[in-house]
């Protein structure tokens, strides 16, 4: 491509980012304001302008599965893999490989069983779950903290750590030594590794930094102390470097990563120049008007794209209630011009995936889900079936052991590690119970046969499938139809989630989620939902309220955006009791709550699992005539539809 035409398409500082001249560069915008964009743009440009050597370029980014979007772009700007596109430690263990291979150097053994060879380290810490100890780990080296320092940096950083602090910085010293001593390398090691020998040697240094001239960084608000020193090593003192992110998508504080390097990063660049980018190019101004809800705020990016559908919310009775109502609303939206890889379904956890891709396959639907295998391939799940799996085993009694294991004991208290772990194990245990009701003669290699069926057989030739992913695994990516599912109480958050910044990045990644909606949201939770046998009752997320009320408010017919002074208002009113009275009057909010208490009463459950007040008063304002005007309002999913339309709709025709 030539270089005027890569700069079609961008607007007035979209173009600046592209074709200045001036470094380093830092574009600091907000979700589907073309950050991306402009980044492989910049890139495209600047070859085809001559002024870099495609060879000489390194973009980088966090993830494997965002390195594959990257270089997906820059092909599609015409680019082959002359440029390199890459993780971190993708990029780090190419140059070491080399560096080895020419000083003829045994390479390292990696460390892949990270979470035994630690357990086997903490034979005296007993009742304590190594994963949450390798957390700990990570955490300590993505910070650049080594075991004499951990006491007092895991304390300034308010951690939890699994162990006593003391013991923790003990344990972090000898998992180095045991390391060392059996030559064995893990992922954060090779980081290390690749600065020591830049740090070491000069003219190492010199070569590496000649070989990647021209650096980029897409989505730097994740970026860790341990990445940013490898950058700095990788950079020199080039000047040429091109980092964008969004404060508002830190999402792995948890792991590590420090927002604040991107937030001092001008302040620490004397010659920096900070571009910032207004307009949204991704989303309605509905989808926005969510956005803005999600992070409490009224300011945000300007809106580009057409009005679109008002999201909407729904409640189903319980999770394969919820499933299915999502198979029914993607089939549904599924046409001609709108294939199946339009849509996405997200979640927070791993293991709400398999519920959804067993409902979607089952449907027909082909699905997918990115950027990993979900639940089954997590380590606990894979060795699990393994042991599942094996000729000769009883599949009932190892299940019943299963089952017995996930359910735990009762009021035990439980780590963040193994809650996760538990649902991923519940999500194999649902899956080994289905197989069950299938195989008259059931066997393990039966099993395994079972599930290999299941696994992405349904994706068909042309990789049309829709598309399931967690918020983590959805960030930079966009599709035309997002559904939010799970949207609730201990998911959104997610329950280990205690403390202000834990919260608050909680409210990101809700963020991050709704952000990758184009043109349609619809956001769901279940009012029961199955943890391996164990079935929980569910609240909605609190987040929900002040969604629902930017729902209302586009519903209202308002302009969007200005949701803020109209949830505000909607507070006071609600504090006022004249409000209440007036709705205390209405005859058929009266009507309906004495129709919901004689209904809960002979189905014997409690009033709320019929319908809650919110509910009752968005039916009782909007009066509706049919079934099609009752299924448009929030908290009437198709389920419950199906159970009450009728006699809803005579209770109000009576009352009115
Ligand atoms: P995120 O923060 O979610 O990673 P981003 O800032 O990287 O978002 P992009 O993915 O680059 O945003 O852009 C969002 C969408 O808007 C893309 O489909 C992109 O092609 C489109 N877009 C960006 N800039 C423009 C523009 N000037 N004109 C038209 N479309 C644009
Ligand atoms: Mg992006």
């Amino acid at each position: 491509m030539d270089a005027e035409s890569l700069l079609a398409g961008l607007n007035e500082p979209q173009r600046t980012a592209v074709t200045s001249t001036d470094g380093p560069l830092v574009v600091l915008a907000g979700a589907g304001s073309g950050k991306t964009r402009v980044l492989t743009r910049r890139i495209a440009y600047r070859i085809a302008s001559d002024q870099t050597d495609p060879r000489r370029v390194l973009a980088l980014t966090f993830t494997r599965k965002a390195a594959g979007e990257l270089r997906d772009r820059l092909r599609s700007l015409g680019l082959r893999d002359d440029v390199v596109a890459g993780t971190f430690h993708g990029i780090a263990l190419t140059q070491l490989r080399q560096r080895w291979n020419e000083r003829g150097i045994e390479p390292p053994q990696i460390l892949d069983r990270k979470v035994s060879f630690v357990a086997r380290l903490m034979s005296s810490s007993r009742g304590v779950d190594p994963l949450d100890v390798v957390s700990e780990l990570e955490w300590a080296r993505a910070r650049l903290v080594d075991g004499s320092t951990y006491a007092e940096a895991a304390k300034a950083a308010g951690r939890t750590p699994p162990i006593e602090p003391a013991a923790m910085g003990d344990l972090m010293e000898r998992f180095a030594q045991e390391k060392r001593r059996r030559r064995l390398v893990d992922f954060d090691d090779l980081l290390a590794l690749a600065i020591r020998d830049i740090r070491a040697d000069p003219d190492y240094a010199a070569a590496v930094r000649w070989r990647h001239r021209h650096l980029y960084v897409d989505e730097f608000q994740d970026v860790n102390p341990l990445q940013f020193e490898l950058l700095s090593a990788w950079r020199g003192n080039t000047p040429d470097l091109f980092v964008v992110g969004d404060p508002n998508q830190a999402i792995y504080g948890w792991n590590g990563a420090d927002p604040g390097l991107l937030a001092r990063f001008a302040s620490r660049e004397p010659g920096a120049t900070v571009i910032d980018l207004r307009d949204n190019y991704r989303s309605s101004p509905q989808i926005l008007t969510l956005a803005r809800a999600a992070l409490g705020t009224s300011k945000g990016l300007e809106p580009h794209r057409g009005d679109g559908p008002v999201p909407d919310i729904r409640s189903f009775p319980d999770d394969a209630a919820e499933a299915a109502g999502i198979v029914d609303a993607i089939r549904h939206a599924h046409s001609v011009t709108r294939q199946w890889r339009h849509q996405a379904v997200l979640v927070r956890t791993n293991a709400q995936l398999a519920v959804l891709e067993q409902a979607l396959s089952g449907a027909g639907i082909p699905a997918k889900v990115k950027g990993g295998a979900g639940p089954l391939g997590t380590p606990e799940v894979k060795t699990e079936l393994r042991a599942l799996t094996q000729p000769g085993r009883d599949l009932q009694i190892m299940l019943a052991q299963l089952d017995e294991a996930i359910e735990g004991d009762e009021g035990e208290q439980l780590t963040q590690a193994e809650i996760e772990r538990r649902s991923n194990l519940g999500a194999l245990s649902r899956l080994v119970h289905e197989y069950l009701s299938v195989d008259p003669e059931p066997t393990g290699p039966g099993l395994n046969a079972w599930i290999g069926t299941l696994k992405g057989g349904e994706v068909s030739a042309d990789g049309d499938a829709v598309e399931l992913a967690t918020f983590h695994g959805a960030k930079g990516l966009e599709w035309p139809i997002v559904h939010i599912a799970g949207v609730e109480q201990g998911l959104v958050p997610i329950g280990y989630a205690k403390t202000g910044g834990q919260l608050e990045e909680e409210k990101r990644l809700l963020y991050v989620a709704i952000t990758r909606a184009e043109q349609e949201l619809h956001l769901t939770w279940a009012a029961e939902r199955t943890f391996g046998n164990k079935t929980v009752r569910r609240q909605p997320s609190p987040y929900l309220g002040d969604l629902q009320s930017a729902i209302d408010h586009l519903r209202a017919g308002r302009r969007p955006m200005d949701w803020k002074a109209q949830v505000d208002q909607g507070r006071k009113a609600l504090r006022r009791p004249k409000a209440i009275e007036a709705e205390m009057d209405d005859p058929i909010f009266i009507a309906l709550r004495a129709w919901r208490r004689s209904r809960a009463k002979a189905a014997d459950v409690p009033a709320y699992v019929i319908f809650n007040d919110s509910t009752l008063r968005a039916v009782a304002a909007a009066k509706p005539k049919n079934r099609a005007q009752l299924g448009r309002l929030p908290g009437i999913g198709p389920v419950k539809l199906e159970r009450y339309a009728e006699e809803l709709l005579d209770v109000i025709s009576e009352a009115s």
